[in-house]
């Protein structure tokens, strides 16, 4: 199984990926291409079309890339859920076609649990609690029995869309994230609400008040960001903490395009220093979506259940667009 060969294959939103990983979870290649548009937003359909344009491409670069032939690869695995509905199928479709091709087995793995693999893969953590801050996504997640559990969430929008829609607001252009970092080092702080509530966090009321002293002339954008920064940051610092002492585990491993902020990395880590646990960051090009946490996290599953995989019929494969990390079973850790 170390020499095993997967294909992984990534759409569930702007981003299109490819990869070749192997058994042992060395990354042979990993081709992305990401759909945008001025606005900055996501229109589905015009992202799917992107895909069904560049898919083919994609795929056979990454297979160039790892310098093997398309006979070669074993197993295909596609990020089945969750996402939109037209980027998924293009994904699946994709895959599909492959493996009817070359006759090889098909897995479909959950995009959010693939985030969390390919973590501990490349850190080489065992059993964290994660913290998933992604654009859409907010999620304090921890093993528990057999699923991956959410500990904790942001109730309305992920940090990442928090961050850019204050960033809309004060014409800072998308993605906002890494302006506001820069801009946050010239700030000082100003009052902004708080508000967690048990182990769950709520970041919309929160723009709304810093999108408002900045409309009515009482903050510098330096100082909202810089306390905005400060505010959300120590909120999920909290319920970091609480998950942490709850699991009683001692690593915090932090995944997702938010990771790529200093200050957050810094708070996170003196925590975790004041609780003698190991903090730990995914690098970025991981932490974004890729296709190489689809392959390795279908070659988990494949590795567990392999007789399952090779008698599933294509025809009984599909997405599930909705389905949450905690619905999916974990029998590989
Ligand atoms: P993802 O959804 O995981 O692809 O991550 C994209 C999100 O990460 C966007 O909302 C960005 O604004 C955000 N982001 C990227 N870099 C930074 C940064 N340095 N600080 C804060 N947020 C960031
Ligand atoms: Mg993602």
């Amino acid at each position: 199984m170390e020499n095993l060969i997967c294909l992984g294959i990534e759409a569930t939103a702007h981003t299109f990926g490819a990869s070749i990983v192997l058994g042992s979870g060395k990354i042979l290649s990993d081709v992305k291409e990401t759909y945008t548009n001025e606005k900055g937003g996501i229109i589905p359909m015009e992202a799917a079309n992107h895909h069904a344009k560049i898919g083919l491409k994609i795929i056979e670069q990454a297979i160039k890339d790892a310098n093997i032939k398309e006979e070669n690869i074993d197993i295909i695995s596609f990020s089945a859920s969750p996402g939109l509905a037209p980027s998924l199928i293009q994904g699946m479709k994709f895959a599909k076609d492959l493996a009817l091709k070359l006759k090889v087995p098909l897995i479909g793995v959950n995009h959010l649990t693939a985030h969390l693999e390919i973590g501990k893969l490349l850190t080489k953590v065992k059993n964290p609690v994660f913290i998933l801050a992604t654009g859409a996504n907010t999620q304090i997640i921890a093993l528990e029995g057999n699923k991956y559990r959410i500990f904790g969430e942001a109730l309305s929008i992920g940090i990442g869309n928090a961050l850019d829609k204050f960033g809309r607001s004060i014409n800072l252009g998308f993605p906002a994230g890494p302006k506001i970092e820069q801009l946050a080092k010239k700030g000082s702080y100003v009052e902004l609400p708080y508000v967690v509530k048990g182990m769950d966090i709520e970041f919309s009321g929160i723009i709304t008040k810093a999108s408002d002293l900045y409309k009515q002339k009482k903050a510098s954008k330096e100082d909202l960001c810089f306390s905005l920064q400060e505010t959300l940051f120590s909120m999920l610092t909290e319920v970091s903490e609480r998950a942490l002492a709850h699991t009683e585990k001692s690593e915090l491993l932090l995944i997702g395009g938010v990771a790529a902020n200093k200050r957050l990395s810094e708070m996170l880590n003196i925590m975790c220093q004041e609780r003698e646990a190991k903090f730990s960051v995914v690098p970025i090009q991981h932490s974004m979506d890729h296709g190489a946490m689809i392959a390795w996290t279908g070659i988990l599953q494949y590795k567990t259940n392999t007789d399952y995989y090779k008698n599933l019929k294509l025809e009984d494969i599909d997405i599930n667009p909705r389905q949450r990390i905690d619905e999916k079973e974990i029998n590989w850790v």
